[in-house]
């Protein structure tokens, strides 16, 4: 065996004995929150198309209209020539939306996270993150060079003492946090955090990756970025901020430069849905409505957004009780180290506007049962 099969057999063998590996699954998605996996139908609670946009007959018929008309990729990077029409008024409307001057569609949120941050700052400035921070914003502040540390989730008082220990020593201070937590379903305590930023001049960036369309409240960060692949039920990444800072994005953030244009089809997807999100408000409120009905029927702390984490502790008991609902119908994924802290290994459940109070109610009853 060559040492780099034995290397990645070995590794295996390791993830393996802590239950950490991870295995793909082949999964069909269908209409109702529907799946199938492994040959059966399942309720997925364990979605992140929270309106159910992904398979709504009006975006996939603008998917496929921007298809047959551009074509199948955009044929070169955006400053070349893929920078198509779909992704031009895609850019018009997220910016509207957000109440910013501009906005630039990257190829995915994860890319965005990366070009944004090692555009913004770099060796010489600080990134305060938060400590349940997403994996991208922590990659995208190691990139950048610039020095990191982490602030206790939400913690505004930890948070405002690291300014005050560092903030003259550094040029540019870039603080990173969530609108929605998305392995924790919390949201960030944004009107406060803002402040805070502002007294110490400090830029703040928001990911908005699980708010769009279903939890907007708390005000606009400078700079807000998010996904086209969640409620928009579509691919790729966006930004939105003032006219000079998407313009400094567009020459600098190498995610963006060096990378080719979103296809046709995802842009024109994404912004049918987004238009679906401004014109119907009561779809936009169901997944929260429904999240909020499971929490009171399981005695949770009022739910604060579409995702509710049940926390088990350690992996073997997460997989377990993820595999009993399933049993019954039920795909609740469980979520394991490292994607969120050692011993809060957790069931993840996600609500969409797909879902009927049955099913709620149907899960609610099973976990009841099941920790009983
Ligand atoms: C999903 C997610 C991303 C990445 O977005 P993609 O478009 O899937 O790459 C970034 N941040 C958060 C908080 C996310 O949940």
């Amino acid at each position: 065996m060559s040492s780099l099969d034995a290397f990645a057999e070995k590794t295996l063998a390791d993830l393996d004995a802590k239950t950490l590996r991870r295995n793909l699954v082949a999964t069909a998605r269908g209409a109702g929150a529907g799946v199938v996996r492994g040959g059966k139908a399942l309720v997925s609670f364990s979605c992140n198309d929270y309106l159910g946009l992904s398979l709504d007959p009006r975006v996939i018929a603008a998917g496929q209209a921007a298809l047959a008309r551009y074509g199948a990729g955009a044929g070169a990077s955006r400053l070349v020539t893929g920078n198509h029409p779909p992704l031009v008024a895609l850019e018009e409307r997220l910016a509207a939306h957000k109440g910013k001057e501009a906005a630039l569609v990257f190829g995915s949120g994860y890319l965005a996270n990366l070009g944004l941050v090692t555009a913004l700052v770099g060796a010489g400035d600080l990134v305060l993150v938060d400590a349940l921070g997403h994996s991208c914003l922590f990659a995208g502040a190691q990139l950048s060079g610039a020095t990191m540390l982490r602030f206790r989730h939400n913690d505004l008082d930890h948070l405002r003492g690291q300014l005050a220990a560092r903030r003259a020593r550094h040029g540019r201070v870039l603080i990173l946090t969530e609108r929605v937590f998305s392995m924790d379903g919390d949201r960030a305590p944004l009107p406060d955090l803002l402040a805070l930023a502002a007294e110490y001049d400090a830029w703040t960036l928001v990911d908005d990756a699980h708010g769009l369309g279903v939890v907007e409240a708390g005000g606009r960060a400078p700079l807000e970025m998010g996904t086209l692949s969640k409620t928009l039920g579509s691919y790729g990444g966006y930004v939105c901020a003032a006219r000079p800072v998407v313009d400094l994005l567009t020459s600098r953030a190498r995610s963006f430069v060096y990378t080719t244009g979103l296809p046709p089809a995802c842009a024109a997807a994404a912004l049918a849905a987004l238009e679906i999100v401004e014109a119907e408000p009561e779809r936009a409120a169901r997944p929260l409505g429904l999240a909020r009905r499971f929490t009171a029927r399981l005695g949770l702390p009022e739910a604060e957004s579409p995702i509710v984490p049940i926390l088990v502790g350690e992996a073997p008991a997460a997989l377990a009780l993820s595999a009993a609902l399933e049993a019954r119908g039920d795909l609740v994924v469980a979520i394991r180290p490292p994607t969120v802290p050692a011993g809060t290994a957790r069931l993840r459940v996600a609500f969409s506007a797909a879902h009927t109070e049955a099913q709620v109610d149907g899960l609610a009853d099973a976990i009841l049962a099941l920790r009983a």
